[in-house]
């Protein structure tokens, strides 16, 4: 996930591109200049097809962004914070966060994507409408395309396969009716990995006979679904493994700390070698400023290694940085996987340190809960 272009802030949310968005989009832009709008609209030059691909494709782009920002505003509004989101493949994806705690909550933030889909495409058709074949036949052609596409759009998402939006309102139809979320999401998956596979199995199908370019769409498309569904339903159940965790039950609590004006030779001699930890928090005045990771040290010039302090290389971090032993492991994995930040130390009340959390340590965890559960 962390690969990609940050793109600019809208609404709050940070959004980004995915790097294999391009490929889809030379994918997208060539299929429709060369099938799609001769096909439709013959007679034009090459070029004008080539640009009327373009524009289709960089505004059905805009279409699936408007969408996932749906999404994410009722989130926001409702409690749920999503910071970034990322286009890629097929759509976009929302950075994990919380799951919501309510059917109802899940159900309108599923339910605003294909809304504003469904807006989108009737706008686009109005607009076809308005901006007449026979006058504008390019632009007619573009706005007819992107109403359609909208519409496509609209139905595959409803499809009722989690985790597609369909399948979060059938889940959250589900779980309001029989209060059971682990059941509703177990249903909710197996249909939408059921799905998947008839998408592959078309896909091939269509391959055979001889439709290769839609054959391998579909196929591409039922692998995207099949993943989806199944991370979706390990997500919950690693929600549930951590249900009631609280950092201080997963944290290591013998911490090695390094002080701030110590050279790096030294701090790579006295704690690295000996201790064999990743990184170390760093303390100035009983306080913690900072984590010394090995990438630190090695950013640094070996010859520089004598003269450099560990308050200069070392990973500045505040009060907001930490994590307190009460805090629940689920919102902190969820902050290491959004930040990309892998290590918080742990505070008590009074701002000691009393203990350092890493990813390694909640994966552990759950690594041993599921060993049990066998
Ligand atoms: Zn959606």
């Amino acid at each position: 996930m962390a690969r990609g272009i940050k793109l600019f802030r809208v609404l709050g949310i940070r959004v980004s591109i995915d790097y294999t968005w391009f490929i889809i989009l030379v994918v997208f832009t060539w299929s429709l200049a060369f099938g799609y709008f001769p096909f439709k609209l013959p007679g034009f030059s090459t070029l004008t097809y080539f640009f009327m691909g373009l524009v289709s494709a960089i505004l059905l782009f805009a279409c699936v962004l408007i969408h996932e920002l749906s999404h994410s505003y009722t989130s926001n509004r409702l409690g749920l914070e999503i910071k970034e989101i990322t286009l890629f493949i097929f759509g976009g994806v929302a950075q994990l966060t919380k799951e919501p705690d309510d059917p109802k909550v899940e159900l309108k933030i599923a339910i605003a994507g294909p809304a504003a889909s469904l807006v989108l495409g009737i706008l686009f058709w109005a607009a076809s409408r308005v901006v007449n074949q026979a006058a504008h036949p390019i632009a007619n052609s573009i706005l007819s395309y992107l109403a359609l596409i909208n519409i496509v759009l609209l139905i595959f998402n409803m499809i009722p396969g989690f985790p597609l939006d369909g399948g979060r309102v059938f889940r959250a139809i589900w779980w309001a009716r029989t209060g059971d979320v682990n059941r509703a999401t177990r249903v909710a998956s197996n249909i939408g990995k059921g799905f998947a596979i008839f998408l592959i199995v078309f896909g091939f199908f269509q391959i055979i006979t001889g439709n290769f370019v839609g054959g391998l769409w579909s196929v591409l498309i039922g692998v995207f679904v099949q993943q989806a569904a199944e991370s979706g339903y390990q997500q919950l159940l690693m929600k549930k493994a951590l249900e009631g965790v609280k950092i201080g039950d997963v944290m290591s609590r013998n911490v090695v700390t390094v002080p701030d004006g110590m050279t790096i030779t030294e701090a790579v001699e006295k704690y690295f070698f000996k201790y064999h930890f990743v990184s170390f928090p760093v303390m100035s005045d009983g306080r913690v400023v900072g984590l010394l990771a090995l990438h630190n040290v090695r950013d640094v010039n070996k010859e520089k290694w004598d003269e450099t302090r560990v308050r200069e290389v070392m990973f500045k971090i505040g009060a907001g940085d930490c994590l307190s032993p009460d805090d629940s492991a689920t919102d902190a994995l969820t902050r290491m996987l959004s930040d990309h930040f892998g290590r918080f130390p742990v505070l008590d009340k009074k701002g000691e340190l009393v203990g350092i959390v890493s990813r390694r340590d909640i994966m552990k965890l759950l690594e041993f809960k599921a060993g049990l559960r066998r």
